[in-house]
């Protein structure tokens, strides 16, 4: 089982790859170079011997010529140079007579039968013809024989054998495949050796981020072999840098939860201890007493709920609800809802639809997400102050505008105020009820809708915060 996972990772590596990569690049030239050496050597071998069986051929034609050898063949000397000739080509020789008629073969298996073959025909015609039959393994040309009038009076037919070629080619090819073997060897060796030398450096990043892991919180690698081991351990450093950041403001929030759920138990406490301690404790009291705790109790709970709410948005899976909301209808709900909360201190709350907007939404969230804000603008806001809330749309997005005239926000807090539990005016806050998570929860849902949320704020004059969200829905977009 280890055996084939550790055969299955060499099959996978680079280092094998790389190593085959060099072998190829190695070998196929080598490969293709010996062949045409060897295939071009046998056709010069092939060329000379044609050019020597044309030469001789050509020297004996000539004393045939001078013999006038096709009247008279009864010329021991001259018929002794033809065999000699063509023992020497390990071939045959023929003449051919005007009548086609074979009447001369140094293998006396022909004379006087006809030899009307192409070639004897284009010969009398008056012109020389050659060629080479590989796969008989020899060469055959054939000459015109002339009398003193310059007529063609007989056809030279020589063949010769190119068994010595094919046996030299052979040869050659044998002593090329033992080259390329021993090639094949030592481009072997040294890619074996290079392709281990090029993944060196890889090996070292895995072993820096190994030893890196091994820290509790991961340290920075450094791999400066090559401008790719340099960009992994850059990509590793800013990975590990986030996970840092991520897991510091994990701390955090981990901490930010227990403080905020310890402060309504002890306020209860404290009431129920002095409650304890206190004899004839007079009704009223009790009533006061238990009032506050239960409004620490209702406190404690809200805290829970929005938590879990925050925590559900939070899920890298989160799946919404999305559907064709009419937001001007959804807008005018949440108005209504809020209006009284808003009568209580006096507070005008107004809505402006510029046009009917129609968008891809998940209603309840989208719904949670504004209440938050017009919420926060009449809770942070003067007595007798204003609410005004606009809803425009262009052909991609629509706009949602809270804007107060409430107490405003530093612009320092701007960028905190949609981090957890993050409050400008603690003791306010909790006066009015908040727990300091709205914001975060808003800016969850509205992230989850690929949409952006902005503020702006003048202290003393109020607070606007602007959502922008995409009005189709697309499953893989990017946050805005
Ligand atoms: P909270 O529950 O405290 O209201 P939020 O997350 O909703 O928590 O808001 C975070 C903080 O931002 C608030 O404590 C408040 O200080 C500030 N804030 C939010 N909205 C407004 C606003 N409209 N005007 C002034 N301050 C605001």
């Amino acid at each position: 089982m280890r055996q084939a996972k550790k055969r299955i990772r060499f099959i996978r590596s680079i280092h094998l790859r790389m190593f085959l990569l060099l072998m190829l690049v190695g070998v196929i030239p080598l490969y293709i170079v010996s062949t045409i050496m060897v295939y071009s050597s046998s056709q010069n071998q092939i060329q000379t011997r044609m050019a020597e069986l044309q030469y001789q051929s050509v020297a004996l034609i000539s004393e045939l010529e001078e013999r006038d050898y096709m009247s008279n063949m009864s010329q021991p000397v001259v018929t002794a140079e033809i065999e000699q000739l063509a023992r020497f080509f390990r071939g045959r020789i023929i003449l051919v007579d005007s009548n086609y008629r074979i009447c001369k073969d140094t293998y006396y298996m022909g004379e006087g039968k006809y030899n009307i073959s192409e070639e004897v025909i284009t010969c009398f015609a008056g012109t020389n013809t050659s060629r080479y039959d590989a796969e008989g393994e020899y060469l055959e040309l054939t000459l015109p024989i002339n009398n003193g009038q310059e007529e063609i009076v007989g056809v030279f037919v020589i063949t010769a054998s190119t068994e010595t070629i094919r046996a030299v080619e052979e040869q050659l090819q044998y002593q090329g495949m033992v080259a390329l073997i021993i090639a094949v060897m030592l481009i072997a060796a040294v890619s074996l050796f290079l392709s281990a030398r090029l993944v060196r450096p890889f090996k070292k990043v895995v072993r820096a981020i190994d030893e890196s892991s091994q820290d509790s919180v991961g340290s920075d690698i450094q791999v400066d072999d090559c401008v790719e081991t340099q960009r992994i351990a850059q990509a590793y450093n800013r990975t590990l840098a986030r996970l840092r950041t991520l897991d510091e403001s994990r701390q955090q929030f981990v901490s930010n939860v227990s403080h905020e759920l310890k402060t309504p138990i002890t306020s209860i406490r404290v009431l129920a201890d002095s409650l304890i301690d206190q004899e004839n404790v007079p009704v009223e009291l009790y009533r006061e007493f238990m009032t506050d705790i239960s409004a620490e109790i209702d406190r404690e709970s809200q805290i829970i709920e929005d938590l879990l709410t925050l925590v559900r948005m939070d899920k890298a899976n989160t799946e919404l609800n999305i559907s064709q909301v009419n937001i001007n209808d959804m807008m005018e709900a949440i108005l209504k809802r809020l209006r009284p909360l808003a009568m209580k201190r006096n507070v005008e709350l107004v809505l402006e639809s510029f046009r009917p907007v129609l968008a891809d939404a998940d209603e309840v969230k989208l719904s949670l997400a504004v209440t938050n804000l017009v919420e926060n603008a009449i809770k942070y806001n003067v007595d007798n102050g204003w609410v005004r809330v606009s809803l425009n749309a262009d052909h991609q997005f629509f706009y949602i505008k809270v804007a107060d005239s409430g107490i405003g926000i530093p612009e320092a807090d701007w960028d905190h105020i949609f981090e957890r539990f993050y409050r400008v005016d603690k003791a306010r806050s909790r006066a009015t009820g908040g727990t300091g998570l709205g914001l975060a929860i808003t800016k969850s849902i509205i992230s989850l809708h690929h949409g952006a949320i902005r503020v702006h704020s003048v202290e003393g004059e109020g607070t606007t915060f602007t959502v922008r969200i995409p009005r189709t829905y697309r499953k893989q977009e990017v946050d805005l």
